[in-house]
């Protein structure tokens, strides 16, 4: 595989792989650790299970995954932003025979699989042989490499794995886009690896031999020392969600003077507004932006665009770009029939990236995904959900046909939390409202009917029911506001009216 067979090459160059916080670690010993580890999983494993990664940017964590890989096995990272309850019912699909926590965790896995912790793993590293592994062993084409687990309506959060022959399209398409600049790039490690925006450092930044710079959750969560990681972080790429540049921005002093050397940012994940296209084409005018659209189960991203100045200045949004050249799109009205320019109606996506379905989903699969031929071959297709139109070959977002939304990058179904807040205590009924501001949702609000009625003050309630709430779902999902009614507005068609409740905030 592409990227294995990279940082073993690497590997034989002093190059810096991962760069976190004062720590360094080389493309020497990344090889090593990794193959340490699929050393140690090929000895002692009696499956090929997905191996569970749970953490969030240990210097562990990379060495894992690409050992994983080495040993023919996916991986499945899930970030501490999962609580213990999540976590389980990951570790439930997954039915993983190891599963290696790099942070404290409770949670247990199967009574058949082995849990390893951090020392557990070091030592790992420093006794199994670090000797290259043989090829045989590693992941084959039609292999999953991973799965991520992203929110799922019914309340459980579902698979999508991605093989090896869906990263191996992507990457043939998508190099071009990330080579910017010689060997001596630095490119940022700041999205959690359970998000697939991660995959463009992971396989594509690493197989160009860029060094990852590690942007992590504590740096997030305290400006002083995030500004300070950027200031000597000499980035020449920038990839992650337009909602973490919009948080350095909030900075005058993120600007060409703190990354003189910025060349490109490259977002994916969410709507980019003209707010931030036209702030950083003030701050940092040597750097392009591109604009990338797609989602986890079609690999990360289907289309890449530069943003122009026409773009920028246009009235329209700011386009999601081009589909890439091997990715057919068709926008189909909800009786099927192929819309021309101009008419919004639900994106498909047809292309080698697109997965095979969701792990052990086959009801779900089926709803989503479809065969199809596109230009005289067979390909897969996924539907995406998403509202778009295009112009040409350029492709506009205008929001969802259902309720998934994105909310600071993360990926959430707002029936997920809905289902979720009902099975707290003396809540019978939640609706959950996104809130927009600047073409992007700002925050969410959620209604809620009790079971009973008490004399508990409102406040405290809403206190309690966003504690339990956050035992249940990532604390991203826990809505800001919540009110409690005593009666829903209903429409026409007797169901909740969304608009109205939406109005009252
Ligand atoms: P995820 O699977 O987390 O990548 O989420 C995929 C969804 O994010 C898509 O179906 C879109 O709704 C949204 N999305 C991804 N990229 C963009 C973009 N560039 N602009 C607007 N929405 C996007």
């Amino acid at each position: 595989m592409f990227v294995l067979e990279k940082i073993r090459e690497y590997s034989k160059t002093d190059k810096t792989a991962v760069i976190y916080n004062d720590d360094k670690m080389s493309y020497k010993e990344l090889e090593e650790a990794s193959n340490a580890f699929a050393d140690f999983l090929i000895k002692n494993g009696k499956t090929n299970a997905p191996v569970v990664i749970y953490g969030h940017k240990e210097r562990e964590f990379l060495p894992c995954m690409y050992g994983a890989l080495k040993s023919g096995r996916a991986y499945v990272p899930v970030d501490i932003t999962f609580p213990a309850d999540r976590l389980e019912m990951v570790l439930t699909d997954v039915e993983p025979e190891f599963f290696v926590c790099l942070r404290d965790c409770e949670v247990e896995p199967l009574a058949s699989a082995k849990k390893l912790n951090v020392s557990d793993v070091q030592n790992i590293f420093n006794t199994n042989s670090n000797e290259s592994v043989d090829e045989k062993h590693w992941v084959k084409e039609e292999d999953n490499c991973y799965i991520l687990f992203t929110s799922g309506s019914t309340g459980r959060p579902k698979g999508v794995p991605i093989n090896r022959a869906n990263i191996e399209n992507l990457a043939k398409y998508l190099t071009k886009w990330v080579d910017v600049e010689g060997n001596t790039d630095i490119i940022t490690n700041q999205i959690s690896f359970s998000f697939d925006v991660s995959v463009v450092s992971v396989y594509v930044g690493v197989a160009l031999g860029k060094t990852l710079y590690t942007i992590d959750k504590k740096m997030m969560e305290a400006p002083a020392l995030l500004y300070e990681g950027l200031e000597k972080s000499d980035l020449t790429f920038w990839v992650s969600t337009p909602s973490f540049a919009e948080l350095c921005a909030v900075s005058q002093n993120f600007n060409q003077n703190m990354l003189p050397n910025l060349k490109r940012f490259l977002f994916c994940g969410e709507t980019l507004t003209h707010k931030l296209v036209d702030t950083l084409t003030e701050r940092f005018p040597n750097a392009d932006i591109i604009n990338t659209y797609g989602p986890t189960e079609a690999t990360v991203l289907v289309t890449a665009s530069k943003i122009t100045k026409e773009m920028a200045e246009d009235s329209r949004p700011i386009p999601i770009g081009e589909p890439l050249e091997e990715v057919e799109f068709r926008i189909v009205s909800p009786e099927g029939k192929e819309l021309s320019d101009n008419e919004i109606g639900e994106l498909q996506i047809i292309s080698h990236n697109v997965g095979h379905g969701y792990y052990k989903r086959p009801d779900l699969s089926q709803k989503s995904f479809f065969e199809t031929v596109s230009r005289g071959e067979n390909k897969r297709g996924y539907r995406t959900g998403d509202a778009c139109y295009k112009i040409g070959n350029l492709y506009y977002f205008c929001g969802r046909i259902d309720f998934q939304i994105k909310l600071n990058g993360y990926r959430i179904e707002l029936e997920d939390i809905e289902n979720n807040m009902v099975k707290i205590d003396n809540v019978s009924r939640a609706v959950v409202i996104p809130v927009m501001k600047e073409e992007k949702v700002d925050y969410l609000a959620a209604f809620v009917l009790q079971t009973q009625k008490t004399d508990t003050p409102k406040l405290r309630e809403i206190t309690r029911i966003k504690a339990e709430l956050s035992k249940l779902v990532p604390s991203y999902m826990v809505p800001r506001k919540i009110v409690i009614c005593t009666s829903f507005p209903t429409n026409t068609n007797g169901k909740v009216d969304r608009k109205l409740l939406a109005s009252q905030l």
